[in-house]
């Protein structure tokens, strides 16, 4: 993959939304930018935020959280589908030991800027506790041909080695937000998180590097796909294999879950389908 980045259009959006910051407009540049490329985002699936300074209703400056928002696009979001949430009140929720979906959903609400925004993403508190100010999420599909196989994660440590974490299958929400969490702290230096039979996240300080964090890390799993997808050796083509016959190559066809839409197996759809139940 290649970054789909124009300094140009980075400066327009920059221009266009002055009223709400540079770190908002960036944020909307970079989400339309991952959702416009359906090898990464597809049926709505995915979310992005950024940690930033908004005034509240009194005109006072806060730490929020702006967040994807149920029910927008990411490929044609605007600020309006990033819904500012309170950060410090997201923060404190890391302490407790279980948070059902609906208190979640309602103490995200209970903090959001403007009362009328749609709900955050059901991935809000994970993009909270992990500290980056940029934070990107997909369901890259070549992520997911590869963390979908049986032996996934160790496939992924292979192609991604120490440069992410990686976390165990979980439903999104308030469980998997708190063993994300525990994983990046238990090596901060990683540029993201596989996490197993769901996507990938990426980070970043600026919008930009967690972008091409992004585009960087799916480009070594599409790079491991194409290597797998080579014609057998000749030595293969004299010797087929017998019926039945094992052999050692890999299959990387997309599983299921990846080329259904909107399925309730564990993969892409995921967030998409749990966030709808939200909306
Ligand atoms: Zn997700």
């Amino acid at each position: 993959m290649q970054s789909a980045w124009i300094d140009r259009d980075a400066d327009a959006a920059v221009a266009r939304y002055e009223n709400l910051g540079r770190d908002l407009a960036l944020r909307v540049y970079t989400t339309r930018l991952l959702g416009q490329d359906p090898r990464l985002v597809l049926h709505g699936g995915g979310n992005t935020s950024v940690k930033t300074r908004l005034a509240d209703l009194n005109g006072e400056d806060v730490d929020v959280l702006c967040v994807k928002g149920s029910g927008w696009d990411m490929g044609a979001i605007e600020p309006a589908g990033l819904p500012a949430v309170r950060l410090a009140p997201l923060l404190k929720l890391r302490a407790r030991e279980i948070l059902s979906d609906e208190e979640m959903v309602r103490l995200q609400r209970a903090n959001l800027i403007e009362p009328a925004a749609p709900n955050p993403s059901v991935e809000a508190l994970l993009h909270a506790f992990i500290p980056h100010k940029f934070i990107d999420h997909t369901h890259s599909t070549a992520v997911l041909a590869l963390t979908d196989q049986p032996d996934g994660e160790a496939l992924c440590r292979e192609v991604f080695g120490a440069r992410v974490g990686y976390v165990p299958y979980l439903m999104p929400g308030f469980g998997l937000a708190k063993a994300a969490a525990e994983v990046f702290d238990a090596d901060p230096s990683v540029e993201g998180l596989i996490l197993v039979k769901h996507g990938i996240f990426s980070f970043g300080t600026e919008a930009r590097q967690s972008y091409e964090r992004m585009i960087a890390l799916v480009t070594l799993a599409e790079q491991r796909l194409a290597k797998n997808r080579k014609p057998p050796s000749s030595a293969q083509n004299r010797r087929p294999a017998r019926r039945g016959q094992r052999t050692s190559r890999r299959s990387f066809a997309a599983p299921a879950a990846c080329r259904t839409t909107r399925s309730t197996a564990p993969g892409s759809a995921l967030c998409s389908t749990s966030a709808a139940t939200m909306r």
